[in-house]
């Protein structure tokens, strides 16, 4: 049963639809439309004011002076017109007890007490206010301003249509100006190109229905179709594929299933609204409501909520897809929530030239991949899908994790002149990556990678590296549906030792848990309150032992005949590096007696990421080939700073003289010990840091592909005697800035740090 509101919405919009449809001008329709408004609402005054040159200007008035029309202009905020603009919803029994309330004397509005107005809304963005007021003094009750909710939707259309406002073929308001937005950097880089949405929002065009039944059978269908996809979505639990977590889809999947909101569509339907228009309106409702909520919690559920009612949206109106499937036309800057690493792959590379994310993290295997293949990415811009448009013109700045969308002719220019100097910067590096890597006075410094995947090995002989000193095996867990078995663990391994050739492969066994759980692995929740010092890497292997020996077997077996270097991730005591070495020991003796392929040699390594293990050297080292430091892990254990957390990135610096002398200890005692020491995480590739690190003792890196130029760069460039020096004096007495006095120096001499 209808009920009311929707009935006097729907005799408006019967009546909307005629005005619509007869011949006549946008001005001429305009103002049939507010003596409408105000007989059906039986309103003294209806007045519609649209956003032209930045100013709310009066179109259209019944009851108000008409000398005033095209004359009364407020700015964005001001009196309640522009309060109302500003997305809040007024209903007032005395307009001028409101503190915002502006009088203008030549619309004669003194004589009307009561007051309501809603904004008009094109894709997310005010255009205009309706308005409607009354002699007497009176609250308009909620079914009148659903009513005139549901007007000002269809109002929107017409007004766009006929581009009456500011931006209305684009339906925004915001294409005003250019806006500067920092964000989490992911991977270095510049770029520019046009916005495009990688789920793209759908334009309502037709808001007024023709036949309301099959307006429903429309809106029930697409229903159907989204629970389907969301259960599907669940059940395959595709983390890293779907690039959806868990926790996202598990509301997806209440939304999904919620009575109130489909019935709230329904009733939108009631009022004469079509499909598309009617999942708007209720969209719309929502964000009013949450406007005004501070509670983050809930903030994240409604972009859920709107997630869900974009792809409603777009299963209703036909238009599936991403898009990657629609094909890129333009150079492209993707904009995402969230991205799995096959959904980046989709897009042609060529087109395809960053993408900027409001979640993402450095150690998401998307990003790891968008490095791979050279796509800057910047991370963790709230909200930029409400920010910019389809199409509008952005500018990615990867090295300083900030964007600039709709730039002006100066900001253009600027970025012109810097991406020029950047990509000859990086040409030169690409000269200097197959160049050795040797000091000027002629210290050899072992440079590797970090890889996780198989493109990664691919690649490995056009990144000028030594060979792979970290390669991450829980990747290819984080990119599976289910538990990837020996087999398939096998195959990869086998993959990754065949590209690498004659380099070196140091297999890391997995590191899963904390910020890495998978979905398949239901003990191995990211519930716990500190992940990353909780049930991880080689806590879990040693606890999952069938794990840890199916990958021990698949490691041993891919490396018949040749050599196997493996290490443990989050070594804490040296018992666990016992333990997990006796188990490979294990594996191999296994494998001698069945007969199976067993490496010719087998080199273990402990990784140092956890303090504790500092303390133990003397004990571990005489038992290990190598040791490798992970500066990602041990800066967030050592600070007792979460690597994760954006509000920490930039406060403790890896320059810091604790960070320095703690691993220069290390280093020391590693080489009084004979033992080699390699230094991964992100800090040894930067060039400033790598060279810090060369002036504690440091000779062995593995970093990111993409450093290995600038590292090379700056090896070439320096007197590793000069810099040991340099960094004693340093370090006996620290400086307040560590990271100027080094830059400061390197600047002296000559040394390329970029
Ligand atoms: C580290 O912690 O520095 C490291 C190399 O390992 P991951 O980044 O994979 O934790
Ligand atoms: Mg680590």
């Amino acid at each position: 049963m209808p009920t009311s509101a929707a009935v006097s919405a729907r005799e408006i919009l019967t009546g909307l639809h005629d005005v619509m449809a007869a011949r006549g001008s946008a001005q001429a329709k305009l103002s049939k439309v507010v003596d409408l408004i105000a007989e059906k609402m039986q309103s003294e005054v209806c007045s519609i004011y649209l956003l032209r040159d930045n100013k709310l200007e009066l179109f259209a008035t019944h009851g108000l002076r008409q000398e005033a029309v095209h004359v009364t202009k407020l700015r964005m905020g001001e009196g309640l017109v522009g309060t109302i603009a500003e997305g809040r919803i007024l209903n007032l029994d005395e307009a001028a007890e409101h503190p915002a309330f502006a009088y203008r004397p030549e619309t004669g509005e003194e004589k009307f007490h009561s007051f309501a107005g809603v904004p008009i809304v094109r894709l997310e963005s005010p255009i205009g206010v309706l308005a409607v007021q009354h002699a007497e003094p009176r609250c308009y009750e909620d079914v009148e301003i659903e009513a005139l909710q549901t007007v000002a939707m269809v109002l929107s259309e017409m007004i766009a249509g006929a581009r009456l406002v500011d931006g209305a073929r684009r339906g925004r308001l915001r294409s005003a100006g250019p806006l500067r937005l920092t964000g989490l950097k992911l991977v270095a880089g510049m770029a520019k190109g046009e916005a495009v949405f990688h789920e793209p929002r759908v334009v309502v065009e037709h808001t007024v229905a023709d036949d309301i039944e099959a307006e429903r059978e429309r809106v029930y269908g697409a229903f159907r179709k989204m629970r389907e996809q969301i259960d599907n979505m669940t059940k395959e639990a595709e983390f890293g594929t779907a690039g959806e977590h868990q926790e996202i889809l598990e509301t997806y999947r209440m939304f999904a299933y919620d009575e109130g909101w489909s019935r709230r569509i329904n009733e939108a339907i009631d009022s004469g609204l079509t499909a598309e228009a009617a999942i708007e309106r209720v969209q719309q409702r929502m964000r009013a409501r949450m406007r005004d909520i501070d509670d983050s919690l809930l903030q994240e559920r409604m972009h859920d909520l709107e997630d869900l009612s974009n792809r409603l949206l777009r299963i209703v109106s036909g238009r599936m897809g991403t898009a990657a499937q629609t094909g890129l036309a333009h150079d492209t800057i993707l904009i995402a929530r969230n991205l799995g690493p096959a959904e980046l792959l989709e897009y042609d590379r060529r087109r395809l030239k960053g993408v900027l994310l409001e979640e993402g993290s450095l150690t998401s295997h998307m990003v790891i991949v968008a490095r791979a293949i050279g796509v800057p990415v910047i991370g963790r811009l709230n909200d930029i899908r409400h920010s910019v448009e389809e199409g509008e013109a952005i500018l990615l700045d990867g090295d300083n994790g900030s964007v600039i969308i709709r730039p002006n002719r100066p900001l253009q220019a600027s970025f012109e002149h810097r991406m020029t100097l950047s990509q000859k910067r990086r040409a030169e590096f690409a000269a200097v990556k197959a160049l050795p890597a040797v000091t000027r006075d002629g210290v050899q410094v072992s440079v590797m990678v970090n890889a996780g995947l198989a493109e990664d090995a691919a690649a490995l002989p056009m990144t000028g590296a030594d060979g792979i000193g970290l390669f991450r095996t829980e990747f290819q867990f984080l990119v599976s549906a289910t538990l990837p078995g020996r087999e398939r663990q096998q195959r990869l391994y086998t993959k990754v030792l065949e590209s690498a050739g004659d380099r070196p492969v140091v297999f890391r066994t997995v590191d899963i848990g904390g910020d890495k759980a998978l979905p398949y692995l239901t003990d191995v929740h990211d519930e716990a309150e500190n992940p990353a010092m909780g049930w991880r890497a080689l806590r879990l292997s040693l606890e999952r032992t069938t794990l840890m020996k199916a990958q021990a077997r698949a490691l041993i077996e891919a490396s018949g005949g040749k050599v196997l270097r493996v290490m443990f991730p989050m070594v804490s005591e040296p018992w666990e590096y016992e333990e997990a070495r006796a188990l490979f020991e294990d594996q191999v003796a296994w494998a001698r007696k069945a007969h199976r392929k067993v490496p010719s040699r087998i080199e273990f390594g402990a990784m140092l990421e956890v303090p504790s293990l500092a303390e133990m050297l003397d004990q571990l080292l005489p038992r290990v080939d190598f040791i490798s430091i992970g500066t990602n892990d041990l800066t967030q254990f050592l600070f007792a700073a979460d690597r994760s957390e954006p509000r920490l990135a930039q406060r403790y610096d890896w320059l810091s003289p604790a960070i320095l002398r703690f691993l220069k200890r290390v280093l020391d005692a590693a080489r009084a010990a004979g033992v080699p020491a390699r230094i991964c995480g992100e800090m040894g590739g930067r060039p400033l840091e790598a060279m810090a690190l060369i002036g504690i003792g440091a000779e062995n890196f593995s970093i990111t592909p993409a450093g290995v130029g600038p590292v090379k760069a700056m090896i070439r460039s320096l007197d590793a005697a000069a810099a040991r020096s340099r960094l004693d004096q340093l370090l006996r007495k620290p400086p307040r800035d560590m990271r100027k006095a080094l830059s400061d120096w390197a600047r002296r001499h000559g040394i390329v740090v970029g």
